[in-house]
């Protein structure tokens, strides 16, 4: 079942300069649970397209529709992290992970119950009032994560999900994410510049091209098909190909 189409879906942003052209007429269909990544240079329209999914911009041109419902604006099926989506320093993890559910007036004593069996689920359980300060950059994430978990959204656009941890973290944090995603059957779109990443964790990875983006090949990884780890992906001699092939693509001029 399509769970997100992307229907020609141009994006003009209109500056002082004129009007720039972001995205180009990109169509896109995402089935339920698929975890899709979208790879391109910076500047090439990957924040964009997440936003316009989100309903937080409207397309120029085309539509986005979600359980086939045209997205009009933010909706509660869709939970967005933003790219450097940071934690608020004077909130304690808690109050960080019930944010959401407080700006939709939500906080129900069953969902923050819920809340904090997530927190305990995912090795958070003794840190709740702790300050962000005092825990790791992947535990961090992980609070971030839950806080876009707590709302429910079927779908997830994250935005760069990990480009403020270090090498090392990256991949401990991406196979916890990963595996929190697939329990919770959730559909993913993520968007990044690191080909290693798209390739481990994804179902589909949809290359771009320079702005205004358009996609420019999409890549179906067996991997993640046969149910595989990001770090069992890793270690497969085909990581090694795709990862070519696709940086191939990304660097190709036309
Ligand atoms: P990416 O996430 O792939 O780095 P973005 O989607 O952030 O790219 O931006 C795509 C292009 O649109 C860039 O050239 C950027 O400068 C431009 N852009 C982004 N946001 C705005 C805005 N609010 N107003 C004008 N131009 C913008
Ligand atoms: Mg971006």
């Amino acid at each position: 079942m399509a769970r997100v189409e992307i229907r020609n879906v141009s994006l003009n942003y209109h500056t002082l300069a004129g009007e720039v052209r972001a995205v180009e007429d990109i169509s896109l269909t995402i089935e339920d649970q698929e975890f899709v990544a979208i790879v391109g240079q910076s500047g090439c329209g990957k924040s964009t397209l997440l936003s316009l999914i989100s309903g937080l911009l409207r397309p120029t041109r085309g539509s986005v529709f979600i359980d086939q419902e045209e997205v009009q604006g933010p909706c509660r099926r869709v939970g967005y992290m933003l790219q450097n989506d940071y934690l608020f320093e004077w909130r304690t993890i808690l109050d960080n992970a019930l944010l959401g559910l407080e700006i939709r007036r939500e906080k129900t004593p069953e969902a923050v119950a819920e809340v904090k069996a997530m927190l305990k689920a995912y090795g958070l359980g003794g840190f709740e009032q702790y300050y962000p300060a005092q825990l790791s950059g992947g535990m961090r994430q992980r609070v971030a994560l839950i806080r876009t978990l707590a709302t429910g959204p079927d779908v997830l656009l994250l935005d760069e999900p990990f480009s403020a941890l270090d090498y090392q973290n990256r991949l401990a944090v991406g196979e916890e994410v990963v595996k929190i995603l697939r329990e919770r059957r959730k559909t993913v779109i993520m968007v990044t510049h690191d080909i290693p990443e798209a390739v481990s964790m994804a179902n589909r990875v949809v290359v771009m091209t320079p702005r205004p983006g358009r996609i420019r090949s999409i890549h179906r990884i067996k991997m993640c098909d046969e149910g595989l780890t990001p770090l069992q992906t890793r270690e497969r001699p085909q990581f090694r190909e795709y990862f070519t092939t696709i940086w191939k693509e990304l660097n190709r001029d036309d």
